[in-house]
């Protein structure tokens, strides 16, 4: 029996899984595909460092990009360019998913985590704990577990087993494809008519994203060259003459649970609250939200019945935040289409909680 299972082995998940390993907690990741992540770039948001400290994750970011300025070509804002913060000296640091997935499984082993590849299909809460269910037919096993983390991400595996509703902001899908490393350490944003785009550098490999639709996706997957070319003429800023294949196709609208906690649960990351990529915060949320859901975990535990309760305002409170600012950012119209103006009017609507497989 562990103390602590974590459900969902991304970022958000091993930094719960390290917090609880420097307090001596026994714990489990479960994830069929921890240390796997896809090889794009993310924006860090600055702030990250005390946090990648205490998750000993310095070297992670010393591999980095650090981005110092962000251009964007906003609609009739035209170009702007946005120097560091005073006082904090960059935006933050362009970070290959990959490499950072693959330093943090290495941190948690270490830390004695283990970790079970396996994919979670079902999680009964019973007076003597949780019992989680994992693979199918004959490749099952059941894992007994006092306290349950959720950091399956968007999917919010373990929440809506337990009756939590995702509120989601309006359809928004983001087309991804990869770049050669761009000669500045400058992220850029574009906006267009029917969305937006963005380029992130890294020096493995940079990601450049269409974010739009999921109609308009779903075309431009299917035409993939063509469409670029023709996005290779009419941008002003973003360069996609060096983009290739394949393409992925990633949902990334706001998100955010109406419960985020429970007896003997808690969740966090993206399952707590997921934000549009125009906020740059998800990775930021997902590595100190994760690491102090492992804290509330192991004061829970330790008899500190609050603890839970405490995390989850302070996470929705943060969440709350991040999306009011998110929805200015399209209120700006930088183009009065039905994409922008959909978006401009906000609000996470509440979906009904049917789609999880019994
Ligand atoms: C296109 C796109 C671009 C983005 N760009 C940025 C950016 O530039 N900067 C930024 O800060 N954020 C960005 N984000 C957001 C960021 O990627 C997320 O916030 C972050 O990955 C959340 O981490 P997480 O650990 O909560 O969830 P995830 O990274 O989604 O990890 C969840 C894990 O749970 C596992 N899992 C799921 N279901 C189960 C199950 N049933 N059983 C076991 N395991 C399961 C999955 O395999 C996965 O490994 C972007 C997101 C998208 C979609």
């Amino acid at each position: 029996m562990f103390d602590v299972l974590i459900a969902g082995g991304g970022p958000a998940g091993l930094a719960a899984a390290t917090a609880l390993a420097q307090r001596n907690v026994s714990v489990a990741v479960v994830d069929p595909a921890a240390g796997l992540a896809a090889p794009r770039a993310e924006l860090l948001a600055q702030g990250a460092e005390p946090v990648a400290h205490r998750l000993g994750l310095e070297h992670a970011l010393a591999r980095a990009v650090k981005i110092d300025a962000v251009e964007s070509h906003w609609g009739a804002a035209g170009l702007q360019s946005h120097g560091a913060h005073p006082g904090l000296g960059l935006h933050g640091w362009g970070i290959s998913r990959k490499h950072l997935s693959i330093a943090m499984v290495q941190r948690v082993s270490d830390l004695g985590v283990r970790i079970i590849e396996a994919r979670i299909t079902n999680a009964q809460k019973t007076a003597r704990g949780w019992f989680v269910k994992t693979g199918t037919g004959s490749d099952t096993a059941t894992l007994h577990a006092r306290y349950v983390i959720d950091a399956t991400g968007r999917p919010a595996h373990i929440a809506r087993r337990q009756s939590a509703t995702v509120l989601h902001g309006p359809d928004l899908v983001a087309v991804l494809w990869r770049t050669p490393r761009p000669k500045s350490n400058v992220m850029q944003a574009e906006a267009v008519a029917e969305g937006w785009w963005y380029s992130v550098p890294h020096q493995a490999g940079g990601t450049v994203a269409f974010v739009t639709s999921s109609g308009t996706a779903k075309q431009v997957s299917g035409s993939s060259s063509a469409f670029l070319a023709q996005a290779r003429d009419t941008l002003n800023l973003i360069d996609v003459r060096h983009a290739t294949g394949p393409t992925r196709l990633m949902d990334c609208r706001s998100a955010v649970l109406d419960q985020a906690s429970g007896p003997g649960w808690h969740a966090t990351g993206d399952a707590a609250a997921a934000f549009d990529p125009i906020s740059s915060q998800g990775l930021f949320n997902a590595l100190s939200g994760g690491f102090f859901a492992g804290h509330a975990a192991a004061d829970a535990l330790a008899g500190d019945e609050d603890a839970p309760k405490v995390f989850e305002a302070l996470a929705s409170r943060t969440a709350e935040r991040t999306h009011s600012t998110t929805h200015l950012q399209y209120a700006a119209l930088p183009f009065d289409t039905a994409f922008w103006r959909h978006r401009a009017r906000g609000g996470l609507d509440r979906l009904a909680n049917t789609a999880v497989p019994a």
